[in-house]
């Protein structure tokens, strides 16, 4: 297996890997998008609420706040066991305020000091004059398996496309190359070339153009470009060594269960 860095800061890394099956990006894809535990609030209890917007609605949006992962910390109300969540599965989020004002992420109040938004700027809603929103939020750990606001990642590959020349059928009347939308065809001496193949989304619009059928365009078996982008609740490093760990203890445990038959 070959690994190529493109991009890499703390939210997002993309790479290039070689000499893998489609079955094992996919199964790591899965992995970041829908498998990765995290802390998210799960549901809210209502003290007061004579805001413009309804209960419902404000639970939603607490609900799609980032949490920093606690996974680590806590276990899973399944792990747990307990039917209200205690302090081994959830922790408390409270929040009061009156208005005139804007309620934001960061007015939530946790009952861990470990845990809290990740980004403090999240609106939740406006209150007018003499309005007043009080709640507790409890969050607890899941995956997205079961709902979008426990994924803590979006993930995709795409094939490395393949572009071939054959020169021989070449007049070399350049109109692929304004065709390209990515504009990674250029003219070089008596050549057609190509500034940058992973940029190319291999839309054909310059295969369709080429008249002469110069211009084929296919794609790598072995070789896909894998992106990743964390939702701020996981620094990228930490997100991608816990999916490959977690896609080493399923393979294993795959291994075990066929020598078992
Ligand atoms: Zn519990």
């Amino acid at each position: 297996m070959e690994i190529e860095i493109f991009k890499k800061d703390d939210r997002e890394l993309k790479f290039l890997v070689r000499g893998v099956s489609v079955p094992l990006v996919n199964a790591l894809r899965r992995i970041f998008i829908s498998e990765m535990p995290s802390m998210a609030v799960d549901y809210l209890k209502f003290y007061k609420n004579n805001s413009p917007v309804f209960d419902e609605i404000i639970a939603h949006r607490v609900g799609l706040i980032p949490l920093n992962n606690a996974s680590e910390i806590y276990i899973t109300p399944e792990e747990c066991g307990c039917k209200e969540g205690c302090e081994k599965c959830s922790v408390t989020l409270s929040l009061e305020k009156s208005g005139p004002c804007t309620v934001y992420s960061r007015d939530l109040v946790s009952g861990d000091p470990d845990i809290h938004p990740m980004l403090e700027d999240i609106p939740i809603t406006k209150l007018g004059e003499g309005q007043e929103l009080k709640f507790d939020a409890v969050a607890r750990i899941g995956t997205a398996e079961d709902h979008a606001k426990w994924q803590i990642a979006n993930a995709a590959y795409k094939y490395v496309p393949k572009l071939e020349f054959n020169l021989e059928k070449c007049d070399f009347c350049e109109e692929c190359v304004p065709k390209c939308p990515k504009e990674i065809l250029y003219k070089e001496k008596d050549q057609i070339k190509v500034k940058d193949i992973y940029e190319c989304t291999m839309c054909r619009a310059c295969e369709e153009t080429c008249e002469q059928g110069v211009i084929k365009i296919s794609y790598e078996n072995d070789a896909f470009i894998f992106f990743v982008e964390s939702y701020e609740n996981m620094n990228v490093n930490d997100l991608v060594s816990k999916a490959l760990d977690m896609l080493s203890t399923k393979l294993d445990n795959l291994k075990n269960l066929v020598e078992t038959i």
